[in-house]
């Protein structure tokens, strides 16, 4: 069986539509795309043409980044595309669902309403650590997709390769596995990415809105098997990549942009790491949550007050006491120092006043 059979029948059958260029490379004289044959003044992008639908220059760069092929790897609008493709391409409406493990991320719960698939909540285990055999012994036959966040957002904690091996050795020809890595450059453990050779039915979600500093321009990729790609791409919209977007990304990631990338992910990890401590030693904090991502969540003894005293003195943070398990909790970005150090400040004048 391949990984292909658990998509759906309609999609797998579906004629994709074939943009002008997808028929045809660029030429000296380009009429087959109705578009304007003149540039707007200033435009050194040339943004009168359409934009390459997979940007041939981008691809290579990222699979050479994050270690697969070019034919392994999608490029969207920002993970959250590659998210509701999957959803699109392996849920039928009404029949199949996806899985998740609460407190995660809420695009995945999102994008199966809209498709029409209902959602199975998986518990987690103590410190939110996933139980990998109570997962597989209650996972409902209509699962299609199982969404693992690691680290999760908003607890911060990291699934272990071996957990994530474990589920897909198991799920083969039931489901695909999409580990959602939007914050492992932070993480002190290497991608699943390198999993995928050995699991098909395993897909891997990166992103460079994170790490890599570049959320406005939304660039996010999904690596799979070499089929499952080709079938995604076949439901994308015919241009997704805006063309600014790409030039973008191509800086950051060229040069010495890796090291960079590096460099600040460590000194945010040690930033991370300085107001978790501080955080502790605060009154009215009950729990900082060990975090591999670029946030901490903390659980107080009155989180919507705290929300509001920081609000007032103009830093939002988020408040996620409506994820289960949560009650009371706020996830704090790691800003830069300066801006740490305003929260903390902030932090403790109220407990003095308190
Ligand atoms: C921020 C985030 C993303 C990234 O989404 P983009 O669409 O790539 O910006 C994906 N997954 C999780 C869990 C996130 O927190």
């Amino acid at each position: 069986m391949s990984v292909l059979d658990l998509a759906r029948a309609e999609v797998r059958a579906l004629q994709a539509y074939s943009s002008a260029r997808m028929e045809a490379r660029p030429a000296e004289v380009m009429l087959n795309a109705n578009e304007s044959p003149w540039c707007l003044d200033g435009d050194s992008l040339g943004l009168n043409r359409y934009p390459e639908p997979q940007p041939e220059q981008l691809c290579a760069r990222l699979g050479a980044l994050y270690g697969v092929r070019p034919e392994q790897l999608l490029v969207g609008r920002g993970s959250d595309e590659a998210i509701d493709l999957l959803v699109r391409a392996f849920c039928r409406p009404g029949r199949d669902a996806i899985a998740i493990c609460p407190p995660t991320f809420g695009m995945y719960a999102v994008c199966a309403a809209v498709q029409g698939a209902a959602v199975q909540s998986l518990a987690c285990g103590a410190d939110f650590r996933l139980d990998v055999t109570a997962m597989l012994s209650t996972l409902s036959p209509a699962v299609k997709l199982l969404f693992v966040c690691s680290p999760n957002n908003p607890t911060g904690d990291l699934v272990p390769l071996a957990d994530i091996a474990q589920l897909a050795a198991n799920l083969a020809d039931r489901a695909l596995v999409v580990v959602d890595e939007a914050y492992i450059e932070f993480a002190d453990s290497p991608s699943a990415a390198s999993l995928l050779a050995e699991y098909p039915n395993l897909a891997v979600l990166r992103t460079l809105s994170k790490a890599w500093a570049l959320a406005g321009a939304r660039i996010g990729s999904l690596l799979a098997d070499a089929g499952v790609i080709a079938l995604l791409r076949r439901i994308m919209p015919p241009y997704p990549l805006p063309l600014p977007s790409v030039t973008a990304a191509m800086a950051a990631l060229g040069g010495d942009g890796e090291q960079r990338m590096q460099r600040r992910a460590r000194k945010l990890a040690s930033e991370r790491e300085r107001l978790r401590c501080a955080l502790e030693r605060l009154p009215g904090v009950r729990a900082v949550y060990p975090s591999q991502a670029n946030f901490v969540t903390v659980r107080l003894d009155d989180a919507t007050a705290i929300w509001h005293a920081l609000a007032a003195q103009g830093i939002v943070v988020r408040d996620v006491g409506r994820y289960p398990q949560l009650a009371n909790c706020l996830r704090i970005s790691v800003g830069t120092p300066e801006e740490n150090s305003r929260l903390l400040d902030a932090l403790a004048q109220r407990a003095e006043v308190a």
